[in-house]
Parts: C-alpha cells; structure tokens; sequence
C-alpha cells in the first residue's frame, strides 16, 4: 500500500456520532443547571462568594474541587481555558490544538534551542489532551525527596499510597487490552521482547476505550478518564461552580491572607471571587509560579527549579502496513533503562499532519514517505534530564528557559539507539533517528554506530516537553522552596499550591498519576483543617 488514504483515519465511527445526547458527563444536559458559567458571557464586574476558589480544572485542580466540594465547602473553580465537549472533539490536528492547547501547541521553551512545550487549555487541562498514562511515584523518588528536600513526613508511600488506590479504583486504571493494542503497539513489545527488554503493557485511566489513537485532539468516545469527565463533573454535582473563560489575574492578598481572587474573562469582564477559607492554585508548572509573582509573592524559590522530560521520537518504516491510526495511541512502554539510564520508552500514535513534521527529506523523498505513512510505527524517548531552568514573565507572557546539558542529549542518544535497534529486530527496512548531521534514514543495523557518534548539542534533535515540574517547590526552608509541608506558600496564609510546580524533581515516569494523588492529599487536609 502506498497511498495516503487519509480517509482510513477519519472514518472509525466514534461514539460522539451514535450515543444519545445526554450520554457523556460533560454534555450540559447531564450537568446541574447553572453549575458552569462561561466568562464569555461576563462581561461588567461580577462578585461571588466561595469558602474556597480552586484555579485551573487539570489534573490537579479537578481532582482538589473535588475534595473539597465532597467536603461539603462551597467551591468555584476558575479555569482559562472553554470547555470543549466529547461532542465537540475534532479529528483534524488544527483546530483540535487551537481549541485546546496553549497558543495552539505553538508555545516554546527557550534555550540553546527551541523546544515545544505542550499544555491544555480547556476544561481538564493535560488531561482532556494526554494519552493517560497512569504510573505511581516511584519509591526510589520518595526517598530522594525526603533525603533531599525533607518531604518524608508528607509525600511517602503511607500517605499517598491511599491516593492512589483511590484514583485506580475510581479511574479504572487497569492495562491496554490486547484487543486493541494496535500493530504501532504490538511491534515495539516485540522488538523489546527479542532484544531481553522487559516492555509493559500500559495502565490507562479509560473506559470502553475503542483504540482510535487520537487522544491528543481529545477523546470522541468518552473513554479517556479526564478530568473534565470525571472529578469536575462530580464536583459541579455536589454543589461547585465552574467559571470558564476566566483567566485569575492574581489573588486578592490582604492581612498576609488569601482572600479570593480576580479573573479576567473572555467577555472583556472582571470576575471577582472572595474565599473566605482560602484559594488553592492548580494552574501547572509554568502558570502556577507566574501567578504566585502577579499576587505579589516575592520568594526567590518561585520560578526556579523548573525541570522536565523532554522527549524525542524516532520513526521506522516497514514492508507491510503498520496502521498506527487502528490501536490505543499510547499502549507499550519500558522503564526497564529507567534507573540506569535515566529514559523511558513509549510507543506514540501521531495523526499524519504531526508526524509529517517529524517525517525528513524534500520533493519526490518526503512525497514517497508521506505516502508510506500507513507502513511508519512512531516510539519516543521520554529523557529525564539533569537539567533545570527557570519561569518567569516577558512582556506580560509566561516565558521558560531551559537548556538540555551534554549529559541528557547522550541519554536521548542512548534511548533512540535503542528504539532503532528495536525497529530493525522486528524487520524495519528504514528507521528515521531525527537527528540533524545524519543520514535521514538508517537502513542497516551496521549505522546504529551513527547515532553513537551523533553531536551531543541539544540543537541537533526535535525535542518536545509535555512533563512539567518544579518551580514553586515544596519545602521546609523558606530560603530554598516556595511552599511548605502544609501545601501553603510560606509567604501568604491560606494560599496553597497543589501541582507539580511543588516537586522538587523530575521522577522519570508519566507524572499525572503523582499530581493527581498529591492533590488529592493536600485537598484531603485542606479540607479538614477547614
Ligand atoms: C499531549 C500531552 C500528553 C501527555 N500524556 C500524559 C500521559 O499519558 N500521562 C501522564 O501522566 N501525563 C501526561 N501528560 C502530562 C500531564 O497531562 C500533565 O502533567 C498534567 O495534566 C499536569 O497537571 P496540572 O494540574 O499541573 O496542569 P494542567 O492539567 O495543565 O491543568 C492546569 C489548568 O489550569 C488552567 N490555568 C492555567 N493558568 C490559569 C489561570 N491563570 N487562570 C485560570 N486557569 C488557569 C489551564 O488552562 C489548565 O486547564 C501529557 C501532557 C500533554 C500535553
Ligand atoms: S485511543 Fe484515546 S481517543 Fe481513542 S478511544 Fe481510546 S482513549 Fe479515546
């Protein structure tokens, strides 16, 4: 086969064309009736009174409005982004990224060299976008953040332990079926398998997923477990409200306290929100800390320490159809390099207009490779580098800064020398290494050495962040972190952080899961001591 049947990835009936209306949780009729204002429709100054405001509905957000609400406190949640229904999900790449990411994918971190950084922005943040991954802290990284950043007393294995049965239990959690693998999927597992790597099926939060392989542009089924789902729905049922279109442009200090916040909506309106018992900010890595310094939080720890795992792809070409289109987007991994050589592998379905940027050569070249995009498996190398950078503003625009070390460009190296090997062990007649110097495809095991050789200079390599962590980090010490034991800043009472932008490192395996279930903890004392 060696057209670009593009039309064989468009036509898997899903079940947002032949449910009934009603049938989603994030159809409005499902939803109580005047739980979600949309800002686009606010357009003077508009006051309400919470006992707490929750800002951003992601990962984190979702999962601590849910806390509390479940508590019995009167919640607003305050999310940037609109909310884009199961209904709404568009298979075609360009408008799904302009609806739901920031700056329609276009966002980049600056450095040595470029590199994209990816973000929801929508109801459900990472997790309307993400292919739900779901992956426990690791124990080797609790016992570094307690001898470290002496965190042992709150974010161990006894406290959030719980969490996460919790979260696995509510999010099915739970394996890919082999039914729907898909051969992008069941060719890496044979791969590792035939070279003594030990693959892992993935465990997913999803349900009656019908392995489309379009998660990105969000999930037409209603399979995938986001957020914007699940705890934001049951939020809104007992009691909250969501405000959408409503960026916070800072929270409302007074007395050393948090009182509320005020927003910005897409109406051109103000939005102002008191919290009598205080605002919990969940806006992720870059947002979080840019928000704290807009409030007037003046802690040197806020906006550095950023840390990612940024992540490079590798594609191989076969004889025969490898259909990455038919199968879960993300269903094979191994972290079996995990603690001796700092990556992880997975494998990664990506629609034909992403990949083509990812797919090298010009003219008649690139014009037969496209044609041969039904025949391409695509894998990444998800890097959990040394490297830190930091966030701050620019002319009013979030800005990070960031460059991989020599150090973390080899470990990309030895990761994508792997996924060749793995390419060629089941067959692949040419394997793409993405890299800038060599040859645009490798068709012999004997080149593998080329990739060895390759520069160890960031700005060789397509690389790309979705894992954000750090730059508000949790801490005893008020001269090293920006939050304490407790969840709140060390500078303003009341005010409490429960993203990633806490994590004084990197952990080296998907980090929703983390985020969700430390959320879930802070939220969970939050509420008690309320
Ligand atoms: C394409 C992609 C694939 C991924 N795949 C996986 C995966 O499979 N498994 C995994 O574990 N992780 C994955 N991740 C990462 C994961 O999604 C994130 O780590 C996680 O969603 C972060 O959670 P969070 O709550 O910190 O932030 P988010 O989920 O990003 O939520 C933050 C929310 O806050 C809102 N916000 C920001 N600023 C403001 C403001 N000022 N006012 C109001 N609202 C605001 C944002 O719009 C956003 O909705 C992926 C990420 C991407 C982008
Ligand atoms: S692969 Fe992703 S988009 Fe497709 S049904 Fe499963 S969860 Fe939904």
């Amino acid at each position: 086969m060696s057209t670009l049947d593009l039309d064989a990835f468009s036509r898997m009936p899903t079940a947002a064309e032949t449910e009934p209306p009603g049938a989603f949780p994030d159809d409005p009729e499902s939803l109580p009736a005047g739980s979600v204002v949309d800002g686009a429709t606010i357009v003077g100054t508009e006051e309400q009174e919470f006992d707490f405001v929750v800002v951003g509905s992601g990962a984190a957000g979702g999962v601590a409005a849910h806390v509390l609400a479940d508590a019995g406190l009167r919640v607003a949640i305050v999310e940037e982004g609109a909310w884009f229904r199961t209904r709404q999900f568009q298979l075609s790449v360009q408008p799904a990224f302009k609806a739901l990411y920031r700056d329609a994918g276009g966002f980049v971190i600056q450095g040595r060299t470029f590199i994209p950084l990816l973000q929801g922005v929508c109801v459900g943040g990472g997790t309307t976008v993400n292919s739900a991954i779901a992956w426990r802290l690791p124990d080797d990284v609790y016992a570094d953040w307690g001898a470290r950043f002496g965190l042992e007393n709150v974010l161990n294995e006894r406290n959030l332990g719980p969490c996460f049965e919790d979260l696995e239990r509510t999010l099915n959690v739970h394996p890919v079926e082999e039914e729907i693998l898909g051969r992008n999927n069941t060719l890496m597992r044979d791969g590792m398998v035939a070279l003594g790597i030990r693959p892992h099926v993935i465990d997913r939060y999803a349900r009656g997923c019908r392995g489309s392989a379009r998660c990105a542009q969000g999930c037409p089924n209603g399979a995938k477990l986001s957020t914007a789902l699940t705890y934001v729905p049951w939020a809104l049922k007992k009691g909250a409200r969501l405000f959408t279109q409503a960026k916070v442009q800072h929270v409302i200090v007074s007395g050393g306290r948090a009182k509320g916040v005020v927003a910005a909506t897409a109406g051109k309106g103000t939005l102002r929100l008191r919290a009598t018992r205080g605002v919990v900010v969940a806006a992720s890595t870059v947002q979080t800390p840019n928000l704290l310094r807009r409030s007037g939080l003046k802690s040197k720890a806020i906006g550095q320490n950023f840390m990612a795992h940024p992540g490079v792809g590798l594609g191989a070409f076969y004889g025969d159809d490898v259909s990455s289109n038919r199968g879960v987007t993300q269903a094979m991994e191994t972290i079996h390099f995990r603690r001796t050589h700092r990556f992880k592998l997975e494998s990664i379905a990506l629609a034909p207009e992403l990949a083509a940027v990812r797919i090298p050569g010009f003219g008649a070249n690139l014009v037969r490779r496209l044609a041969d995009f039904r025949r391409l498996a695509i894998w990444g190398v998800q890097v959990r580098a040394y490297a830190t950078g930091k966030v701050d503003s620019f002319a009013g625009a979030d800005r990070v800064r960031y460059t991989l070390g020599p150090e973390d460009v080899r470990i990309a190296k030895k990761g994508l020398r792997t996924l060749a090997e793995i390419a060629f062990a089941t067959g692949a007649r040419e394997v793409m290494p993405g890299i800038h110097g060599l040859p645009e495809t490798l068709t012999s095991p004997d080149q593998l050495g080329l990739i060895d050789q390759a520069p160890d200079d960031p700005r060789h390599y397509m690389f790309i962040a979705t894992h954000l962590f750090g730059a508000a980090r949790m801490g005893p010490d008020r001269g090293t972190s920006a939050v304490g034991l407790d969840f709140a800043t060390h500078e303003v009472e009341r005010l409490f952080v429960v993203d990633s932008s806490v994590f004084p490192s990197n952990i080296g395996v998907n980090p929703q899961h983390a985020i969700m279930a430390v959320a879930m903890l802070a939220a969970r004392g939050i509420a008690a001591r309320a």
